[in-house]
């Protein structure tokens, strides 16, 4: 009879978990969509070609889940691989070192570097109350340094007063003093472009980072760039040393395409986008967002995400049901440690709640960590079949064989036993209400 009990779970969790795995054929079709989708968004050939390559890999032979097709499923590993490249979100300008700390913007000619550097000295004001001085090193136009004057004027910034015939390198050693002098916390140099990239920029470039030692060097992009937009992030990468991106006009029809090659060809963080002229509209980078544009699907990531949580949701109905026959064994368990695992380990759910934090290195030192999880987990992988359902068959033979195929001892498996044990009883008190799983009764 609990054989049985045993086996209907298991069918119905086996039937959850999908409905087989994805073969080169279903990936290599979606794939070619996929492909199309990024060249449209305006990705760099070369990196549409070793992204799906990188994809691929992961692609072939993963679950897919139910009521999704195998297409979509592709479509899912792209866009949570698209995220992972495009990386993190909040990554923000580094102010951590002497003041005056510099900021050298660089890009091509109408990028939004003047723009921008109002952008950023705007909120360095206004939201962390620094004192920030803006220079205008570009004198190939005439109009550029008023362009910034009046930036400053708006927004309340002070700027560089302009003196005639300097050179550019000169107006960014006279902001370092001016800075240091006036007590900025901040200096913004705001360069000259050109419609294209060409050596006498790269060298002027070189020249004012010489000159100022800035401590971030943000290249500008305008978020349209198309293929341009690897040639362009490597040279100023190679050349100069960037150490972030900021991608404008996010705000257009563009779908995006270069966070992605560029991010792709110098592994810098794209640390804002501008969404608008004004002032005001400077936003953090979200990975999640930009990966969605691009491949311009967002409602078939949300439908696979849907039947993940469906499956999620029909495991916790299903762990419900055996609480309240009273029964839990060691597969529940392992259910158990693996949701566990799945929400970052003990420290992921210490991070998670408040005030907690400082548990995590008391309960490392009782031993209580990642590694138990996964010994335990170890253990029970090692078990058969019948012994997970039935712990009570585990006697001093078994034990030992199990100790052996997991690289653990009695003492290991005993520990083990009696957790589970313990949560079975608590299960089985708890087992009159309704919820899922473990850690949802103990994080309410
Ligand atoms: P620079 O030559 O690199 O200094 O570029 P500018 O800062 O002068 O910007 C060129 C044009 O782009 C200006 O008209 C800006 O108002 C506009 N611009 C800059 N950033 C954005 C943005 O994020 N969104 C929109 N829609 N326009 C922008
Ligand atoms: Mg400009």
């Amino acid at each position: 009879m609990f054989e049985s009990l045993q086996d209907r779970l298991g069918s119905i969790l086996n039937g959850l978990t999908g409905r087989g795995a994805l073969s080169e054929a279903d990936v290599s079709a979606a794939l070619r969509e996929v492909r199309r989708a990024l060249l449209e968004a305006d990705v760099a050939l070369e990196v549409v070609r070793s992204f799906t390559d990188r994809v691929r890999e992961k692609a072939v032979g993963a679950n897919v889940l139910k009521s999704i097709k195998p297409g979509q499923m592709v479509v899912k590993i792209v866009h949570d691989e698209l995220v992972e490249m495009l990386g993190a979100t909040g990554v923000s300008i580094d102010l951590n070192a002497p003041a005056p700390v510099v900021i050298m913007m660089v890009g091509l000619q109408g990028s939004g570097k003047t723009t921008t550097s109002g952008k950023i000295a705007h909120r360095l004001h206004t939201r962390d109350k620094k004192k920030v001085l803006m220079a205008s090193l570009d004198t190939r136009r005439p109009a550029a340094q008023e362009q910034l004057r009046q930036l400053g004027v708006q927004a309340g910034i002070d700027t560089l007063p302009v003196i005639a015939g300097q050179s550019p390198t000169d107006i960014a050693a006279r902001a370092v003093q001016a800075a240091k002098l006036g007590g900025h916390d901040v200096v913004i140099l705001d360069t000259a472009g050109r419609t294209h990239i060409d050596e006498p920029l790269m060298i002027e470039m070189a020249e004012i980072k010489r000159r100022s030692n800035p401590h971030e060097i943000l290249l500008v992009a305008d978020a349209l760039t198309g293929q341009d937009a690897v040639n362009l992030a490597r040279n100023f990468d190679e050349r100069v040393g960037i150490t972030g991106l900021v991608l404008t006009r996010m705000d257009g029809d563009g779908r995006g395409g270069a966070a992605l090659s560029m991010r792709a060809v110098t592994g810098k963080p794209i640390k804002l986008i501008g969404v608008g002229e004004k002032m005001s509209e400077l936003d953090e980078f979200h990975p999640r967002r930009v990966a969605d544009r691009i491949l311009g699907m967002g409602d078939i990531v949300s439908l696979v995400e849907k039947a993940a949580e469906n499956i999620d949701a029909e495991k916790a109905a299903a762990m419900a049901a055996k609480m309240k026959s009273g029964k839990f064994d060691l597969n529940d368990l392992a259910d158990q440690l693996s949701q566990m695992q799945k929400m970052g380990g003990m420290g992921g759910i210490m991070g998670m709640m408040p005030g907690m934090s400082g548990m995590k290195d008391k309960m490392a030192a009782a031993g209580l960590d990642d590694r138990m999880f996964k010994r335990q987990m170890a253990i029970i992988s090692s078990m058969t079949k019948a012994e997970r359902a039935n712990p009570d068959l585990l006697k001093h033979s078994r034990k030992k064989r199990i100790a052996s195929g997991s690289g653990t001892d009695a003492a290991d498996i005993n520990k083990l036993l009696k957790m589970h044990r313990q949560m079975a009883d608590m299960m089985k008190a708890m087992g009159g209400k309704k919820g899922g799983g473990m850690m949802k009764q103990m994080m309410g």
